[in-house]
């Protein structure tokens, strides 16, 4: 795995980085290191602090960084007018080897440990792009897939989806069941060994760009409770039925293509099934958490990004002829701004 993330880390460093030995163990944990903590750090978003980190973590963080000040943020403000970032940002992102890092090795992914894909993570929010929708992809559609998917299904999406030439999305928010996911009227119906689905969803994101879709849809009406009778459907772009409705206009996340999605007696074969019938609700539950830890941790390093953003700004900015930061109510301010990034440290 090392070597795999690494070499995406190396492509990028050049010459320098290059001639260091790569490390054969996984990223981990620094062991007897000495890292600083954020609070106890220059700058929070400085590489080579926390002990969560190890120096693997911080070249491939190196790179990550490089990816997004280059591929990325030059591109952000045409993407955001366009309320889509380009394709082919998607497969650039593969061959980097930024996506599926925790995904293993033998389903098609990177291999990586949770922290290199937090990487991935916290650079994104330290670049202030909220357009490409990596970690969706990454963390919360591909783990779906490689866990509960047939041997067919993983070797059919996961190289794919790591390579950025397949996006995932997954669609369980309808106008009538958002926060009570129970309240999905999507349904797919049994023809022969065929499916027949037919709904809608929203909020999708990723759902414009989207090749694969997971889709939440009731199976079973008689079940004894909404949440034994769901299951989880991988829909394909360009099956018949299966319509892309408009992107979404947000206050915010102005380059992430959320979108509407509908299927019209959409014909699904017996294999676009994931996971087992009637058993959606389960995989949902075992895998929110990590769509919740990655949602705080982005929320954090954004606030790291612009606690950062704020301090340059009253250290350049001038008032009442001195810079804002010597007026005496700002530096009273800073340090409740960095309560907020404490919360890092113990995370
Ligand atoms: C930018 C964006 C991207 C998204 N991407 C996706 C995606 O990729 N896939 C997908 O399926 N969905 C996606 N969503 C939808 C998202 O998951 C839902 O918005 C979320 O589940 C909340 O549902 P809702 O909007 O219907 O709000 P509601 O469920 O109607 O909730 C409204 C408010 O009531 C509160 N509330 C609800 N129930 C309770 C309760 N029991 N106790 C106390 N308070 C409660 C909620 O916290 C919220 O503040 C996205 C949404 C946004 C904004």
């Amino acid at each position: 795995m090392a070597t795999r993330l690494l070499r995406g880390s190396l492509r990028l460093w050049g010459a320098r980085a290059a001639q260091r030995p790569l490390l054969a163990t996984r990223c981990s944990h620094s062991g007897g290191e000495e890292r600083l903590e954020t609070p106890s750090a220059k700058r929070l978003t400085d590489i080579g602090i926390r002990r969560i980190f190890s120096s693997e973590h911080d070249i491939f963080r190196e790179s990550v960084r490089k990816f997004f000040q280059e591929e990325v943020i030059p591109h952000h403000a045409e993407w955001e007018k366009a309320g889509e970032v380009s394709r082919e940002l998607w497969e650039k992102a593969g061959k980097q080897g930024l996506l599926g890092v925790n995904i293993a090795e033998e389903h098609g992914g990177i291999g990586g440990d949770l922290f290199s894909t937090a990487v991935v993570w916290e650079e994104q929010a330290y670049s202030n792009c909220t357009g490409p929708g990596f970690s969706l992809h990454s963390d919360i559609v591909m783990p779906y897939i490689a866990n509960y998917g047939s041997e067919e299904q993983i070797k059919r999406f996961i190289p794919q989806m790591t390579a950025g030439k397949c996006i995932g999305a997954i669609a369980m928010t309808e106008p009538g069941a958002g926060s009570d996911l129970q309240g999905v009227r999507t349904n797919a119906k049994k023809d022969g060994s065929d499916w027949i689905l037919n709904g809608s969803k929203v909020f999708i994101t990723n759902g414009w760009l989207s090749d694969v879709v997971i889709v939440v849809a009731v199976t079973s009406r008689e079940a004894r409770s909404p949440a034994h009778g769901i299951s989880l459907f991988l829909v394909e772009n360009g099956m018949k039925g299966f319509i892309k409705g408009r992107k979404l206009h947000k206050m915010g996340l102005k380059a992430q293509d959320t979108a509407e999605l509908f299927f019209e007696d959409v014909r699904l074969p017996a294999s676009a099934l994931l996971g087992e019938e009637n058993k959606g609700f389960y995989y949902l539950m075992q895998e929110l958490p990590q769509e919740r830890l990655l949602i705080a941790e982005l929320a954090i390093s954004a606030c790291e990004f612009m606690f950062e953003e704020t301090r340059n700004y009253v250290k350049q900015r001038k008032a009442f002829g001195k810079t804002v930061a010597h007026i005496q109510k700002v530096p009273k301010t800073a340090p409740n701004c960095s309560c907020a990034e404490r919360f890092h440290f113990v995370v």
